[in-house]
């Protein structure tokens, strides 16, 4: 008996060891290793990451929320970067799975002074915006798939890091104009370091350029009192240099020429007194030399007084005989009760405010970049110079002081020392603003 149970007890030991043996081999071999089967499970997230493809490389998300849409608060991290070398605001993006929405930001890196944004659409709205200025810009997507189709649903965010390297762009705004009227003449694209723009051209005018928005702007006036034809211009900045030929149309100042005499006392104490328009020369030739390097207009000029007086009694250009002697009216004459208040027809900084015997009580106003507007004959004067102006604040009273046959206000602009056409500044912003 005991010899049986010995051999039982062996027996199911031996039993419950091939047991052991063959529950673990089964285990072997019906569940997959832990290895393969982390790799398949990371295969299938893979699969469901949305990607995108920046000039063919591929970008992962730096932020993804499953199964929602949802903005976060910020993105951290560059996912991915590209270099535009050409014109055109973006990179080639495209998704592996097309998202139903996307959102973009383009924010500018600037130099130890954080981020500027400068944009937030669409897509599609980012690359119809102008090429940024050269630099370092972080441009945001964040992409929302709606789970309609198979594949990914839920937002993925992405960084991408823009650097612009754009050739230098030198560029003028329009190749032909009227007499008296200006032109603006743009440098972009310029590397750091690049800051002097130069012209040279037969429209005897030197141009001074003034740093705006990442660009290099000047205003070029076309002389009233020069010849229609064609001019040139070479513009040079760093190792770039383009020429451009500018048509000067007919300004039709010639159509009518009025005649008028003027009380020759008045006259004399005035045009005809060498020491009124020495007097005159004294004071203005210095402001007209100067320019603020601050763009302070805004949008298309207004009238400075009641559009009800807007008819002129002697247009700009306008060819007039005075007392016998030929002139060309370099402004425009708005007759109007004396008293008549004048105002400020944009943005600007009071650089004279005084009588002058030649123009009676007078005014210039510096508009920013060299562009002055003038008002002459006053009755009073209401600001002084140095004084900051903004839009329709009023400056002055029409009044018949200097050189005037009744009351009436003489207003005029000019690009430094050039007396440009008032017209052009009333219809338009001059940067096309
Ligand atoms: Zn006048």
């Amino acid at each position: 008996m005991k010899y049986f149970l010995a051999i039982l007890l062996a027996l199911l030991l031996v039993l419950g060891a091939a047991a052991l043996v063959l529950a673990i081999g089964w285990r072997e071999e019906t569940i997959p290793p832990p290895s393969s089967s982390a790799v398949l499970q990371s295969l299938r997230k893979e699969a469901l990451t949305p990607v995108l493809k920046l000039e063919g490389t591929v970008v992962r998300p730096g932020v993804v929320a499953r199964g929602e849409e949802t903005v976060p608060d910020s993105l951290s991290g560059i996912c991915g970067s590209a270099t535009v070398r050409e014109e055109g605001t973006l990179p080639e993006i495209s998704f592996g799975q097309q998202p139903d929405r996307v959102t973009a930001a383009l924010r500018r890196e600037d130099a130890g002074e954080g981020e500027t944004l400068l944009f937030t659409g669409t897509l599609e709205e980012l690359a119809e915006m102008d090429t940024p200025a050269n630099g370092s810009y972080l441009l945001d997507l964040w992409a929302v798939w709606d789970g309609e189709e198979e594949g990914f649903c839920g937002t993925a965010g992405y960084r991408v890091a823009l650097t612009y390297e754009l050739p230098i762009r030198l560029t003028v705004d329009r190749q032909e104009l009227p007499q008296g009227y200006f032109f603006l003449l743009r440098a972009s694209n310029l590397p750091e370091g690049v800051e002097e723009v130069t012209a040279t051209t037969d429209i005897e005018f030197t141009p001074t350029f003034y740093p705006y928005q990442g660009e290099m702007v000047a205003l070029m006036p076309a002389r009233y009192n020069r010849s229609a034809g064609e001019y040139h211009i070479t513009l040079t900045a760093g190792e770039e240099s383009r020429d451009f030929t500018i048509n000067v149309t007919d300004g039709g100042f010639a159509v009518s020429v009025q005649q008028f005499e003027v009380d020759p006392e008045i006259a004399n104490s005035t045009v005809n007194s060498p020491e009124a328009n020495a007097v005159y020369t004294q004071v203005t030739r210095p402001l007209k030399q100067m320019g603020d390097p601050e763009k302070y207009w805004e949008g298309p000029f207004i009238l400075p007084l009641d559009p009800k007086y807007k008819t002129s009694s002697s247009t700009f250009g306008r060819i007039r005989i005075i007392n016998g002697v030929w002139e060309q009216h370099a402004g425009i004459d708005y007759p109007a009760p004396e008293g008549t208040q004048v105002w400020a027809p944009n943005n600007g900084r009071v650089l004279y405010a005084d009588f002058l015997q030649l123009t009676g009580n007078t005014i210039c106003i510096e508009h920013g970049f060299g562009l002055k507007s003038w008002y002459y004959h006053l009755s009073a004067v209401e600001v002084e110079a140095g004084q900051m102006v903004k839009t329709g604040d009023p400056i002055g009273r029409v009044g018949t002081t200097g050189f005037s046959t009744g009351p009436h206000l003489h207003f005029t602009m000019s690009v430094n020392n050039v007396y440009v056409n008032p017209e052009q500044c009333l219809g338009e912003d001059v940067l096309g603003e």
